[in-house]
């Protein structure tokens, strides 16, 4: 690693040390899969990060998705400055949740939504509703798919298939962890023979649409509608988890991709990241009879201070309201370009690799084959992987720091930005070699 110098991001990064576990207040932050110091930025414009150092990085982070128009768009920009100088939070109903809750209704399949400030209090506050409606407790999900923090959805596979899972990390309770069942992903024998074992017991069945958080790795065909019908077989509800794919693998989300065309609906979906337009907004919907459950209608409780806050929910209803059609096929296009450039020079380079995509929305796995499932993901030369992220990082090109994330792009990512990533790829691809 050679690398730019970065005296200010490595003193800050010392600060934040002394005052912050890892230095940073979400984990992957930290470089801590690819080593070295993570770059404090200043401030961000179109597809460009500005560091404390003034190096100039083509994002293809794009904040883990939500910045789908790119930063500091004038038109959100304007919408935001409008409602901070009416205020920023009243805890009453506000005019922009309702905008906001029917453009997510009039865009997926939900009947009513709820707002909430993070993707894990969506999932969180999704598995509470299913329990309730259902009068059930057992969840299940898939090894490699990431719900957010929430204690029953970090656990870890049991000693057999459909067998109870144990706590994924320390703080979470064995019987926090001991009403969730880990299956392994596109895995239908896995499923149906849970689903044998515990059918009666099971409360609801939560997937990603597609999942992102190993890497990209699609559903085989069918088996997001395979999965909605088996739970609807024995009453359990199908939870799609949308945080990351919706309103960025298409317009739709990640059911555009599939749900949309085999004409199967979750009954409950969460979302977050791109309806926040870079503010702390996310939410869960669905079926009226389930939502209608939920307090003051119904007895399941859930509440939160600054759900809905008007800020964030106008700057999620102004991104929406920009990610046109064109938008996304500009999304989709730029993707093309830089899939096509990552296969030609890792080829070129020897490295082995595949590239899987979702819509919008794509990742790298540093092995030879397609990948559907985490154990396939694992397999990967992460080694490989952080010799090419540094190399790219050097060159301007902020990566996500770990083989197992998704790559995003926005609607900013013009010329020049594609031009740098361009550019950077065949020398990274050497570094990796
Ligand atoms: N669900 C999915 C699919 C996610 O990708 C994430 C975050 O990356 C979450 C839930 C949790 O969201 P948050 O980080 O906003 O709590």
């Amino acid at each position: 690693m050679t690398g730019r110098a970065t005296p200010r991001s490595g003193a800050l990064f010392e600060r934040a040390q002394s005052v912050t576990p890892g230095g940073v207040n979400s984990p992957v932050r930290a470089f801590s899969a690819v080593g070295g110091t993570p770059r404090f930025i200043r401030s961000a414009r179109g597809a460009w990060l500005t560091d404390v150092d003034g190096h100039e990085y083509v994002d293809l982070i794009c904040s883990w998705g939500p910045m789908l128009l790119g930063h500091a768009h004038p038109e959100v920009l304007e919408a935001i400055n409008e409602a901070v100088a009416r205020g920023t939070s009243y805890g009453t109903p506000t005019e922009p949740e309702v905008l906001l809750a029917e453009e997510i209704v009039a865009r997926t399949p939900v009947e009513k939504v709820r707002f909430v400030s993070s993707g894990t209090e969506a999932t969180m506050s999704a598995i509470r509703l299913a329990r309730g409606f259902t009068g059930r407790d057992v969840v299940i999900k898939f090894a490699g798919c990431y719900h957010g923090h929430v204690d029953a959805l970090l656990a870890s596979a049991g000693s057999g298939l459909a067998t109870l899972a144990v706590p994924g990390t320390p703080g979470v309770p064995a019987s926090a962890a001991g009403e969730t069942i880990v299956l392994p992903y596109n895995d239908r024998a896995a499923v149906t023979a849970a689903f044998a074992e515990h059918g009666d017991r099971i409360a609801c069945l939560i997937t990603e649409a597609t999942p992102g958080n190993m890497g990209v790795v699609p559903p085989e065909p069918g088996f997001n509608g395979f999965l909605a019908q088996t739970c609807r077989d024995h009453g359990a509800l199908f939870i799609s988890d949308e945080v990351m794919t919706g309103f960025r693998a298409t317009r739709e989300g990640g059911w555009g991709l599939d749900g949309a065309v085999e004409g199967w609906t979750p009954d409950l979906m969460t979302f977050g990241k791109v309806m926040g337009g870079g503010f702390p907004a996310a939410a869960f919907g669905g079926r009226a009879d389930v939502m209608g459950r939920l307090a003051p209608e119904g007895p399941v409780y859930q509440a939160g201070t600054l759900s809905g806050n008007p800020i964030a929910t106008t700057a999620g209803l102004a991104t929406l309201r920009l990610a046109t059609p064109e938008v996304y096929a500009a999304l989709s296009a730029t993707a093309d370009t830089i899939i096509g450039a990552v296969v030609d020079a890792l080829t070129a380079a020897g490295v082995p690799h595949a590239v899987q995509r979702a819509g919008t929305m794509f990742s790298v796995f540093f092995r030879d084959g397609a990948v559907s499932d985490f154990a396939g993901a694992s397999t990967q030369d992460t080694a490989a992987f952080a010799a090419f992220f540094h190399a790219m990082l050097d060159a301007g090109v902020y990566l996500p720091p770990s083989a197992f994330e998704s790559w995003f792009v926005s609607a900013a990512h013009d010329e020049r930005a594609v031009a740098t990533v361009l550019d950077a790829l065949p020398i990274a691809a050497q570094a990796a070699a």
